[in-house]
This record gives structure tokens, sequence and C-alpha cells, in this order.
């Protein structure tokens, strides 16, 4: 449905978009995630038409909206999308109703079809019983609602969305986030969404696209973006991750071993890992490591092997009601909250390879 081809967008000399390649098929929902000016804004800007790639081609739905090498560039109203941004943009002076209809009135859509598309809308996003009250008189989330029920009234090809909820206070942002992906579902839009907040696009998206520097630095689904990071930046964006860097030392089978230095005074760790089957022995890697992914122990565990176990002492713990989080060296535990842990405690760490991901990037 929406297509991006070695899309870039330069402002002077930066590259804010670049070199963007991405597919998105018809029903998705992709989320574009990244810090602050990592491009992710631009790109959707390109999609939208209200901003000129510099380079690439944009199609949606198979028909090309930007090409700038070949002098194509459609305008935002010609484009047929829906957007809906931070700010919620509704008009005050309008009711409810207005507000929604307004995309059908100015495409000349008869008043019967006006009525029936507006109220659906609405029904959709729960606010029928407010259809005669002017949008001054609405709560955020209302607000943000009504600009929902307005981007897919006339029932785009595909509906942009830029941090539409950032402006929400935290509960009502994930009620909003479970009802944006039930709403998806129901209405089947193919979705573009852009945001820094990480959970929001683990909860709502099909596929990931993580972003740095202009750059795509992964795709994929929730579950692959977390576990299986494509590298150190991916890692420590999404989620926590406690990244160690070491050695590759070889292979064995599936996993490859990985020594990792801990400083003066302590013997180097040996562990096993998944990942890094394009490493080759004595290169330098980054072993991640999930803190929920590590184990601890009181006393040494038994039938775990020398590998992925080692021992240490704790530095400190934080107390974060639902879990207890732990340093043992620089090493980031989340544990049991119920947990006694103690700073100097002496304690055991394990993990299973599986868990640990050897990155070379
Ligand atoms: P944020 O989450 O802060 O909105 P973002 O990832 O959406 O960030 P963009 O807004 O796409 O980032 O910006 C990418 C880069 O391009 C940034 O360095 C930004 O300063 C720059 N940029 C964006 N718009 C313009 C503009 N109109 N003129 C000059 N530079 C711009």
């Amino acid at each position: 449905m929406v297509e991006l081809e070695h899309l870039s967008k330069n402002f002077g000399a930066e590259k804010a978009v670049n070199d963007v390649n991405l597919a998105v098929a018809q029903g998705e929902f992709v989320t574009l995630l990244g810090p602050s000016g990592c491009g992710k804004t631009t790109t959707l800007r390109c999609i939208a038409g209200l901003e000129r790639p510099d380079g690439g081609e944009i199609r949606i739905g198979g028909d090309v909206v930007a090409a700038p090498q070949r002098g194509i560039y459609l305008n935002p109203e010609d484009r047929n999308i829906g957007m809906v941004f931070q700010s919620y943009a509704v008009w005050p002076h309008m009711t409810v109703f207005d507000n929604v209809a307004y995309g059908l009135r100015v495409r000349h859509a008869p008043a019967s079809v006006i009525k029936q598309r507006t109220m659906k809308a609405l029904e959709l996003v729960g606010l029928p019983h407010l259809a005669d009250r002017y949008a001054t008189k609405l709560s955020g989330g209302q607000r943000q609602r009504v600009a929902l029920a307005r981007a897919i009234v006339y029932e785009p090809r595909v509906v942009l969305f830029d941090e539409p909820l950032s402006n929400l206070d935290a509960k009502l942002r994930e009620q909003m986030r479970v009802e944006l992906v039930r709403l998806q579902h129901e209405v089947g839009i193919t979705s573009i969404y852009v945001t820094h907040d990480q959970s929001e696009a683990l909860v709502m998206s099909d596929r990931v696209v993580v972003m740095n520097n202009g750059v795509i630095q992964q795709i994929g689904d929730p579950q692959t973006i977390y576990a299986r990071p494509a590298n150190a930046f991916v890692a420590n964006f999404i989620g926590v991750a406690n990244l160690m860097q070491g050695v590759l030392l070889g292979r064995s089978g599936e996993f490859c071993d990985v020594e990792i230095p801990l400083g003066e005074g302590y013997a180097p760790l040996r562990v096993q890992a998944a990942g890094g089957e394009s490493a080759v022995a004595g290169q330098p890697v980054m072993l991640s490591l999930r803190p929920e992914d590590i184990a601890i122990h009181f006393a040494r565990p038994t039938g775990i092997g020398n590998g992925n176990l080692f021992e240490g002492e704790v530095v400190d713990t934080i107390y974060l009601g639902s879990l207890l989080e732990c340093r043992v060296f620089e090493v980031g535990i989340q544990t049991d909250h119920y947990e006694q842990i103690a700073p100097q405690q002496k304690v055991f760490l394990s993990f299973s390879p599986d868990h640990g991901l050897c990155l070379t990037g």
C-alpha cells in the first residue's frame, strides 16, 4: 500500500532521511520509532506530501506520488491519506459532527452519505453521543478521538499518525493505544505511526521500523526487535540492555563463545550467547543481555556448568514496586520484588545462552 524506495530528504548539509526503503502492506500497522531528530517525522511528512523529498520514490496504492528525479510530486490532498497529529487540530468553532463531516463535504459527498459515514466514524471512536457538542467542550482524549474519526471518515488508503497520544496523560494514553489497535483491526486501515515511545511501538505495531540519524537500523515485528536487536543501538533503544564489550573466541554449535574483560583484579568472563553469525574469532563484539533474562542465586547453583554462571558482589539495589533491580559489577538485573538483597552480598548470576545476544554492529 505504501512503498518508499531510496527515499532521501536533506536540510542543507543534514541528511534527515537517508536512503530509506520500506514497504507497508494493506491493513498493516507500521511504527517509525527512534530518538528525537532521527528522521521519523520527516519520513512521515514526505509520505503525506508536506515535505518534498530530494531523492527516491514514494508510491501509495501503486501510484507514484513523489519521484523528484522524474519531476513527480502530488499535493497532500491528492494522495487520499488521513492524518492525525500530536496537536488535536480540531476546529473549535464547529460541532463534533461538523468536524468529522468536513472531509466528506469538501469531497462533495451527498448529504445522506455524509450523515451515515460521519455517524459510523463517531461510533467507531465511541463518540456518537457527543455529535452536537462544540469541540471546545471536549477533553483532550475526546478531541483526539474526533481527530481520529475525521482522519478515517472518507476511508483513506492510509492513515498517518504523528505522535498522536503524546499530549494525553499516562492512563489515557494507555487506554487510547488499545482503542487505536482495536479500531485498526476493525476497519483494517493501513497505518503508519510515528513515536519515540518504545512501549507504544511494541504494544501497537505489526512491524516496527527503528531509525537513527536518518537511517533505518532494523525492521521487524515487536518480538524480533526486542529479543533479537540487529545492533547495539536497537538493543539499547528498545527496553533496557546490558551491553558488554568483548571478543569473539569462536563458535560451539549454534552459539558463540565470547570473552568479556571485567577489569583489574577480576578474571574475564567466558560466556556463550546467540547471534554473532557474521563475526570471526578475535573480532570485538558486544554482548547484549536483558536485565530480566539474568537469574540471581544466593548459593552456587548446580547443573548450569561454568559457561554462563559467574560470581559477583551486589553493588546496589533499587526497589521499583513490581520488581527489584540490582547491580552486580556494571550488570543490571531485575528480579522478584520479594527478594531480600543487600549491597556487598555475594551472589551468582546465570543466563541461558539463547538469552544473550552477540552483536557486531
Ligand atoms: P522528533 O521526535 O524530535 O520530532 P524526528 O525523529 O521526528 O524528531 P525529524 O523532525 O524528522 O526528526 O528531523 C530530522 C532532522 O532534520 C533533525 O535533525 C531536524 O533538526 C532536521 N529538520 C527537520 N525539519 C527541518 C526543517 N524544516 N529545517 C531544517 N532542519 C529540519
